[in-house]
């Protein structure tokens, strides 16, 4: 799916399975008209994942479908709470659902800059001038290990605890989201993406994808090929938005 209308953000995104899961349980949303970009990345057993994935998105875009309203951090952060309790009111309702939570990362662009929400290991870049610098920090035990120095890269690559997160949305009673602002160009290019992007493909390559193709939709495309073709170990997300 993708968007064009001059004056608003250009987005398009794409998910795939990949090559060895069953289902697909990251889940993404956007409304360009109210500068709202959403990725997940659901857990969970049984189909908890899928649903607390689409629950997460769901609750954050309907929360920002309404009237504009000033204040964008602090509305992020509320939410961010309503999608941690929507997911908790379903497991709740649904013991089969029970330990289902996502990982969550957010971009939410206003007149005056962006604001990148995030909880767990998926992740916002921004690419501008040919550069992709990351946005956000993993909240997983190695990425704080590496932090630390206890840990080294590769180390940290083969750790089995590589997907241990310390932070989601509907695993406690409460989440508190890590939210940066920024300050945008036009056409500066962001990505979220769900860790099946950045485990199968280095930055290099998600820069190199970006670098050569302008297209959005082509270009998370790529990416998702890309991943897909370096192994596909687990459901890959891409969702690019273009500021105008
Ligand atoms: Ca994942």
């Amino acid at each position: 799916m993708s968007t064009q209308n001059a004056s608003l953000p250009q987005a398009a995104a794409h998910t795939s399975t990949g090559r060895v899961r069953n289902h697909n349980e990251d889940a993404f949303g956007y409304r360009p008209e109210h500068g709202i970009f959403v990725v997940c990345d659901g857990m969970g057993g049984a189909a908890g994942g899928e649903v607390a994935s689409r629950i997460a998105v769901d609750t954050v875009l309907g929360f920002f479908s309404g009237e504009p309203r000033e204040g964008g951090r602090e509305l992020l952060q509320q939410a961010i709470t309503q999608a941690n309790t929507a997911v908790l009111d379903r497991a709740e309702q649904d013991p089969g659902l029970y330990g289902m939570g996502t990982t969550l990362v957010a971009l939410l662009l206003e007149p005056q800059g962006a604001l990148v929400a995030h909880a767990g290991d998926s992740r916002c870049y921004l690419f501008r001038a040919c550069q992709l610098s990351r946005i956000t920090r993993d909240h997983s035990l190695v990425d704080e290990q590496l932090r630390l120095g206890t840990m080294t890269q590769e180390e940290a690559e083969r750790s089995p605890l590589r997907s241990v997160i310390t932070r989601a949305i509907g695993t406690q009673q409460s989440v508190t989201p890590e939210v940066q602002e920024l300050a945008v160009e036009t056409g500066d290019r962001f990505l979220l993406c769900s860790d099946g992007l950045t485990r199968e493909i280095s930055e290099e390559q998600i820069a190199a994808v970006l670098a050569a193709e302008p297209d959005l939709e082509a270009s998370a495309r790529s990416l998702v090929e890309a991943a897909t073709e370096a192994g596909g170990r687990d459901n890959i997300t891409c969702l690019l938005v273009q500021t105008p």
